[in-house]
């Protein structure tokens, strides 16, 4: 057994083992044969049927992840079947299928009591998504384990976890009918991001480099593309597609760069919200002009992560087709491939998700 709770014994027999993924360090992962671990109180077992590479697990395995201990299970995006039900477990039986959120709240820390579950101080992660199994802790069973609706696939439901992330971005932007908004980014997020500001009744101008996903982005409903290889200032070709280049009423940033936050703020109207939702590399800054804050009554917010109501507003939506889940992953492959998906993802211009099939 190597240290850590969630790390698994190595496997003895053959008929309990099982594939995972262990993540050893930026650029170190390897699949390795694990004993296939048993639900104890209050866990169950899921058989994993599809899991999705993420934004966050191509920047780990480049850089190294703060929330990852090495080695530690990889993943937290997936889909799968109950496989067994650990004692005192209520609601959930053998065969079902089922999605879990990747974290759930303490429910009565500060942060949870002031109706910010997402800030809670005990919050617990879930990792281990690249693997034949996974054992669901009881917080996230009571609190974040769903039933998958029938018609929706395993690789759909899998999205619930990152559209849940997108669904509070959107919640917490204030957007009116009718207001314009700037998406900076076209990955899964801003594409996301694109399709329910869309549905909240938005003109949407979405920002990128890459050909082939501001043709996603028109797909997702964007009004109008910004090609930042085509234009000499993107601020000025965004506030250009405002009435009088006032600028938009709502930006949101899902880059993650200090120079793409310095644009979201840049490009937004007198009065108006800018979100800066993707994270940057730690210890980075950024340059704020304290006239335009100040006198142009700037609102400036960060979002972070989801909660359990938006988890499962993030199922709805899939279920009821409003997000096209299916859309969003460009390609398939088996456990086996998992690193050269990660590769993938750091090479080809033509990848948004893709999704893992143990
Ligand atoms: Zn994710
Ligand atoms: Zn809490």
């Amino acid at each position: 057994m190597r240290s850590g709770k969630q790390v698994f014994a190595d496997a003895k027999g053959d008929e309990e083992a099982m594939k995972a993924l262990m993540f050893y360090g930026p650029g170190d992962v390897r699949l390795e044969e694990v004993e296939r671990p048993k639900p104890g109180p209050g866990e169950v077992l899921v058989e994993i049927k599809a899991a999705l590479t993420c934004g966050t697990d191509k920047k780990a395995y480049k850089r190294g992840h703060p929330k990852m201990k090495p080695p530690t299970p990889f993943g937290h995006e997936l889909a799968g079947v109950v496989a067994e039900v650990g004692p005192g477990v209520e609601g959930f039986s053998v065969g079902q299928r089922v999605v879990p959120a990747n974290s759930s709240p303490c429910n009565h820390c500060f942060y949870c009591r002031r109706g910010h579950p997402e800030l809670c101080k005990n919050i617990e992660y879930l990792f281990g998504a690249y693997a034949e199994y996974i054992v669901i802790p009881p917080r996230i069973v009571e609190k974040n384990l769903l039933p998958i609706p029938d018609g929706v696939t395993f690789k759909q439901a899998a999205l619930v976890e990152p559209l849940a992330c997108v669904v509070h971005g959107i919640d917490r932007s204030n957007i009116q009918l009718g207001d314009i908004v700037c998406i900076i980014g076209h990955g899964p997020i801003g594409l996301m991001m694109t399709r329910l500001a869309k549905l909240r009744g938005a003109k949407v101008i979405v920002v990128g480099r890459n050909p082939f996903k501001l043709e996603k982005a028109r797909q997702f409903g964007a009004d109008e593309l910004v090609d930042i290889t085509a234009v000499s200032d993107p601020v000025e070709a965004v506030r250009s597609l405002t009435p009088g280049g006032r600028g938009v009423d709502v930006a949101i940033e899902a880059v993650g760069l200090p120079e793409t936050w310095e644009e979201a703020i840049a490009v937004v109207r007198q009065g108006g919200l800018v979100n800066l939702f993707a994270g940057c590399k730690p210890g980075t800054s950024i340059k704020l002009d304290t006239r335009r804050l100040h006198y142009d009554e700037l609102a400036i917010i960060g979002v972070y992560h989801h909660t359990p109501r938006y988890v499962r507003t993030a199922l709805s939506l899939i279920s009821n087709g409003w997000i096209d889940a299916d859309a969003l992953i460009t390609h398939e492959m088996p456990l086996e491939k998992v690193e050269e998906a990660f590769k993938l993802l750091l090479t080809e211009k033509k990848a948004l998700k893709i999704a893992i099939i143990p």
